[in-house]
């Protein structure tokens, strides 16, 4: 990459909305992860569709060379960072809008902020993710779900766009959701928006279920410290954090990575944990949880960049 790259990504989106070098410890809840060649913001479909002319131009590709983060709450980077774009959707893509019943909703609005308009509009059905800390278009890669609800039950169709630059709208029935899992996840393709359907009900009740559910999560979760969430998916028949606390594991650490004691399902950065402290503890997990019950956990957080055991 040189100069002219930088050019040219700046025509694009102007030139305060590309960054060199950026940390990716300042998009990752986990605080962690090392330099992004290029971190750039993009506001609306027009400049996303011109950057992806510009990649196809220069080979390069998506997931590859480019990649999009959303709140960076389900990413482990390397903290020998990416080599490449990392996008991020801001601007029009952080849009909500309502009509009857029906959300649209930009990749990049965060979950509180739909379920906050559905709650202030009477509509029940998303309260679910009030609490979920990422992005409309991370909820949609990973199926997000908690207490029951997951993006599965709500939407209606999504708009996604490939990377010749190609929109495509895919209906709900044909997105494959499933466990922590979508027909979006490890293709190549940025998600745009959404459309979620919600059903009639009354603004307070929600309200309470909202405020109920992220009181369960500060009593439960380790809310304090960084971390991403649910380090690993559940076992089926199974539940990651008993697993783990029967091998023992409860407080187990490496350097700053530690698995919590308040709730062992989550590793979290105690202060300066890196993300080799945290793979490496993520592995150490896995290799005893196996040892202790013959189960295999797998991560549910998702890895970028290089990592050595
Ligand atoms: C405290 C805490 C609690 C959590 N609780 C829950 C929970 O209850 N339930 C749950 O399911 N998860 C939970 N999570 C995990 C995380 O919040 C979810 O997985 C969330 O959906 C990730 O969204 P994000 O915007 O942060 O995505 P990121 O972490 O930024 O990205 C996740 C994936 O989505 C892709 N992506 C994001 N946006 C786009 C886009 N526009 N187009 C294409 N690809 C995109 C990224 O490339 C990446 O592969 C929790 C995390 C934390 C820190």
């Amino acid at each position: 990459m040189n100069s002219d790259f930088y050019e040219k990504l700046s025509t694009i989106v102007s030139a305060e909305n590309v960054i060199e070098n950026e940390m990716m410890s300042r998009h990752t809840t986990f605080r962690t992860g090392g330099p992004a060649d290029y971190f750039v913001r993009v506001n609306t479909i027009e400049e996303l569709s011109s950057l992806m002319a510009l990649f196809k131009e220069l080979h390069m590709e998506l997931l590859k060379d480019v990649y999009v983060v959303g709140n960076g709450s389900n990413l482990l980077v390397s903290d020998k960072g990416f080599k490449g774009v990392i996008l991020c959707l801001d601007g029009d893509f952080c849009d909500v809008s309502l009509k009857d019943k029906v959300v649209t909703a930009g990749a990049a609005a965060i979950n509180a902020k739909v379920a906050n308009l559905a709650r202030d509009n009477g509509l029940t059905g998303f309260e679910f993710a009030h609490g979920i800390p990422g992005t409309i278009g991370g909820a949609l890669i990973m199926n997000a779900g908690a207490y029951g609800g997951e993006m599965k039950q709500v939407v209606r169709k999504v708009r996604v766009m490939e990377s010749d630059g190609t929109i495509k709208t895919v209906e709900g029935q044909d997105l494959e959701f499933g466990y922590r899992t979508s027909l979006f996840k490890g293709k190549p393709l940025v998600i745009l928006d959404t459309e979620i359907e919600l059903t009639d009900g009354d603004s307070a009740e929600i309200d309470a279920v909202m405020k109920d559910l992220m009181e369960r999560r500060r009593t439960k979760q380790p809310l304090e410290y960084p971390s991403a969430g649910s380090t690993f998916k559940r076992p089926e028949g199974y539940f990651a954090g008993k697993l783990i606390e029967e091998a023992g594991l409860r407080g187990y650490s490496n350097g700053d990575a530690q698995v919590s004691e308040k709730h062992c399902g989550f590793v979290i950065n105690k202060g300066k944990a890196t993300s080799s402290d945290i793979y490496k503890l993520i592995c150490d997990v896995q290799n005893k949880v196996k040892e202790n019950s013959g189960i295999e956990l797998q991560p549910e957080v998702i890895k970028l960049g290089d990592f050595e055991v």
